[in-house]
């Protein structure tokens, strides 16, 4: 369900979870279409956007992805939206250490609710903004480490670390047997 598809060409739904204005929109509009738009309040165009990458075995993988239109807001509704979820990104802004106490939340939440086998990436966003930064390095890293989650620094401001995020994502989901 989670890897639909052949073992060449993987299909994996992802979603996006953290406070409002951490930059999950951004980090999506990033990946997908290569831009940024600093004047962009609310979630841009679609709800759900995808992207395929091509790893160097040869395998793509197409992402699925939902941009939530501001459910981050409403718990309850939440469920619905990582329901059959193979990757969740769970995105902080690292000026806000209010976000990274939200995104441990996201990460509880997910581990409770979410599908078993779900994939958990933290990501601390706004990385470009080094003179405000609020959490550090260390503090991401151990979290992230201890729930066993892949992290990583990312700025949808420059790029920085964007690709790279989807790519290590990419590199860790289960290959079907054949
Ligand atoms: P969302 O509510 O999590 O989807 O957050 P948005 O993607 O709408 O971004 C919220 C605000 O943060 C916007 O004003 C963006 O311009 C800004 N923003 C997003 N990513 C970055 C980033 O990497 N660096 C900086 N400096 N600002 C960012
Ligand atoms: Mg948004």
């Amino acid at each position: 369900e989670n890897n639909a598809a052949d073992s060449k060409n993987l299909r994996v739904k992802l979603v996006l979870l953290g406070d409002s204005g951490v930059g999950k929109s951004c980090i999506v509009l990033r990946f997908v279409r290569g831009q940024f738009d600093p004047t962009s309040k609310v979630t841009v165009g679609a709800s759900f956007l995808s992207q395929t990458i091509a790893l160097q075995d040869s395998t793509t993988v197409k992402f699925e992805i939902w941009d939530t239109a501001g459910q981050e807001r409403y718990a309850a509704l939440a469920p619905l939206y990582y329901r059959g979820a193979a990757v969740a990104v769970i995105v902080y802004d690292i000026t806000s250490s209010d976000s990274f106490a939200k995104a441990q939340y996201w990460v509880k939440e997910l581990q409770k609710h979410g599908s078993p086998d779900i994939i958990l990436a933290l990501v601390g966003n706004k990385a470009d903004l080094l003179e405000k930064r609020k959490v550090s390095v260390q503090d991401g890293t151990e979290y992230a480490e201890k729930n066993g989650m892949f992290f990583i620094e990312t700025s949808a401001k420059t790029a920085d670390n964007i690709n790279e995020l989807f790519e290590e994502i990419a590199k860790r989901l289960p290959r079907p047997t054949s």
